[in-house]
């Protein structure tokens, strides 16, 4: 293993200090599939798969009749931040919370450098949010927005274990447009680097030839017909070209149309391409927008039409979709109500970080029959291979992180919480049976029976250090 390096800030101390651990009699998820064992902890990692006594100091975690499965990660979430002039409604210490407790123990959010300051000035902003704060791991995909980039500052961070940058095709009003020219340019360096490049697809050009006039902007449908599918499918086909061209890694983020998914699935194998959606596109039409309160409802993508939702679906159960990711971006209800009456002023994202675990198991697993195999897949594995830390993350495995979630698939049905903050709850009226027991992160137990284990611990305990090593 290498060095610790600081490309995120790990969770401060929560659970017990114990000597050490073994979790007994479960059925372990381990990237070969899934089989009877028992696994020890050391400190922070696994040492130990197989069938195991007791040692004379352990404390011994009952997993009989429970799935094990690696810690899950989310990664895209927008916490703690301001997203197009608004402060998200939650902060580290409440997204951070739900994710523990449903079975996440990293998330990544997004450090996006302001005006007047040096990409390391932002990235130390955004890392002393979530210091000492977070219930879980955190880690951070940079934007730089002042051109031409450092490239001498960027090498250094790609150094220090920061190896994904994420870049908009869009957003001109925010400054975070980037045109293709430009990508072409940062893709040919940081292929250089070999760092990846997560792209947020909607053609700017596609956009703009929207004809608005005439339109009612009080009805939340009008926001996605100005944003057709179209404008994905043009930039996810010049964004697959440019990769193709400087053999930059890259991921699409929030994949919202089938037909943008069958692009990016048709290039795999000739360009590194990986791609994820939200399970909000997954669950949800368009016909919400038209309901009552649609304007809870506005997200960037928007949700699309029900003949997309179903093929989109179906791709996710076929396993066309690398992982999926939240794109938590939660308002409080007053901002999100504020301006209801005008679409355009309603702040755009919708809570996701406490629903990504039971949606996913009660569409894939229950719904489409697959295997849990699929969670550590799409939910674990593929993830921290975005993020440059399998197997230390993401994987079951002897030397890996003990990021550890016990899982009762058959538990009382009981809601989706998407989120902990004063906004609108996503999934109203869903639940789900998937019972997250007891979380280990990094060989300490943060959940028990669902709820916060951590209380118990002084706070600050660990160090804050980076999850990426290599
Ligand atoms: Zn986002």
């Amino acid at each position: 293993m290498g060095a610790v390096l600081k490309a995120a800030h790990r969770a401060p101390g929560a659970g017990h200090r114990i000597e050490g651990i073994l979790v007994q009699g479960g059925t372990v998820w381990t990237p070969s599939g899934a089989r009877r064992a028992d696994i020890r902890v050391r400190g922070e990692a696994i040492v130990e798969i197989g069938a195991l006594a007791p040692g004379p100091h352990e404390q011994v975690i009952d997993a009989a009749g429970l799935h094990v499965l690696p810690g899950m990660i989310d990664v895209h979430v927008h916490v703690d931040d301001t997203v197009g002039q608004r402060e998200v409604a939650d902060t580290f210490p409440t997204a951070s919370e739900l994710a523990v407790r449903t079975g996440v123990t990293t998330v990544a959010g997004f450090v996006t450098q302001r005006p007047g300051e040096t990409l390391t000035d932002a990235v130390e902003r955004c890392r002393a949010r979530a210091h000492e704060r977070s219930h879980c791991d955190v880690a951070f995909h940079l934007t730089p927005t002042v051109w031409p980039w450092d490239w001498a500052e960027v090498e250094g961070l790609v150094s220090a274990g920061f190896t994904t940058f994420k870049l908009y095709t869009t957003y001109r009003e925010s400054g975070l447009f980037t045109s293709y020219d430009r990508f072409g340019v940062v893709m040919e360096r940081l292929a250089s680097l070999g760092a990846r490049l997560l792209v947020h697809c909607e053609d700017d050009g596609a956009l703009a030839t929207m004809d608005a006039s005439g339109l009612d902007f009080s009805d939340p449908r009008t926001y996605a017909a100005l944003r057709p599918e179209l404008a994905e499918v043009v930039a996810v086909e010049r964004t697959l070209e440019l990769a193709a061209r400087t053999g930059c890694g890259v991921h699409i983020v929030h994949v919202s149309t089938a037909d943008a998914l069958a692009r990016i699935a048709a290039a795999r194998g000739r360009i590194a391409v990986t791609c994820e959606t939200a399970p909000h596109y997954l669950r949800f039409s368009d016909a919400v927008l038209a309901e009552g309160h649609g304007h809870r409802y506005l997200c960037t993508p928007p949700l699309r039409g029900e003949t997309t939702r179903v093929r989109l679906e179906a791709d996710a159960s076929a396993g066309s979709f690398d992982l999926f990711a939240t794109d938590h971006c939660a308002f409080t209800r007053a901002d999100k109500d504020a301006r209801r009456d005008d679409i355009r002023a309603v702040p755009k994202g919708l809570a996701g970080i406490g629903a990504l675990v039971p949606v996913l198991f009660e569409l894939l697993v229950k719904r489409h029959h697959r295997p849990l195999g699929e969670l550590a897949l799409r939910l674990a594995a593929n993830p921290a291979k975005l993020l440059g830390v399998y197997p230390k993350k993401g994987a079951i495995a002897v030397g890996s992180d003990a990021d550890l979630v016990l899982l009762d698939p058959n538990g009382l049905p009981h809601p989706v919480v998407s989120t902990l903050a004063a906004a609108y709850e996503t999934y109203p009226g869903r639940t789900t049976t998937l019972n997250v027991c007891r979380v280990l992160l990094r060989g300490r137990v943060v959940v028990e029976d669902g709820a916060l284990a951590g209380a118990r611990c002084p706070r600050g305990l660990s160090p804050c250090v980076g999850v990426a090593t290599r």
